[in-house]
């Protein structure tokens, strides 16, 4: 069993209808069902719980953090995001879902600025698979049409992703590298960019197939314990 934790800011659904009609009980419910399988053993917090949720005990028992965040980044406390840093530093999986792109936690983890292109105009979207041998891909046909998304466009303010897996064209001309994995520490991060909170992206069964493969993508593996600072010569110098 992989040990999940769906962090979702949780506001928009409760300030608007359009979201909360679309996701009534929270991204992060939606999400916990629609991955539920007996692979997974799923959690949730939210920015309003004690310590968003993510305390030492819970970052501890967690082996992928999936990421959702929008309006909320600045409410998330500095000292948070430094516990979850470095449990990726550890080995700690981590998705970055859409609007989490501007959180505190990528942004960190990136080092450049995160920003982007973007226009709410309900357009159709195709994310075309790029690297169809990476298990992130695995049993995801050769482009995922979404109807209606928000458009992200190039340039992607990131680091130059270590795989690129996924490529959107939108109807309004624009490409976006939607699909990116970084290897920080010993952890591994998946940003994956559907899911604008007011369209029912994460209904969608090759969207919930991407997220449950990088979470098994991104699940701790065992590693060499990393050995550092000063030390003494292995042979008589
Ligand atoms: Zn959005």
């Amino acid at each position: 069993m992989i040990n999940v934790t769906i962090w979702n800011e949780f506001l928009h659904e409760k300030l608007h209808e359009e979201v909360t009609r679309v996701y009534p009980e929270g991204i992060h419910i939606a999400l916990q069902k629609g991955l539920a399988s007996d692979k997974l053993n799923i959690r949730t917090a939210t920015l309003e719980e004690a310590e968003h949720g993510l305390t030492e005990e819970v970052l501890q028992q967690t082996d992928v953090l999936v990421w959702w965040g929008h309006m909320g980044h600045d409410q998330v406390a500095d000292h948070i995001v430094d516990r979850v840093h470095a449990r990726v530093m550890e080995g700690m999986g981590l998705i970055v879902l859409h609007s989490a792109h501007f959180s505190k936690i990528f942004k960190k983890l990136m080092g450049t600025g995160c920003d982007l292109k973007w226009r709410e105009a309900n357009e159709k979207e195709r994310i075309w698979v790029v690297n169809p041998g990476h298990p992130i891909a695995s049993g995801i046909p050769e482009y995922i049409n979404l109807e209606h998304e928000e458009m992200y466009g190039e340039h992607f303010d990131i680091p130059a992703p270590d795989e690129l897996i996924f490529l959107s064209w939108f109807q309004g001309g624009e490409v976006f590298r939607s699909g990116c994995t970084f290897y920080r520490g010993q952890g591994k991060i998946f940003y994956f960019r559907p899911g604008h909170e007011t369209f029912p992206t994460y209904y969608n069964e090759h969207i919930l197939k991407v997220i449950d493969n990088g979470i098994h993508w991104a699940k701790p593996t065992i590693t060499a314990t990393p050995v550092r600072g000063n030390h003494a010569p292995l042979e008589i110098l």
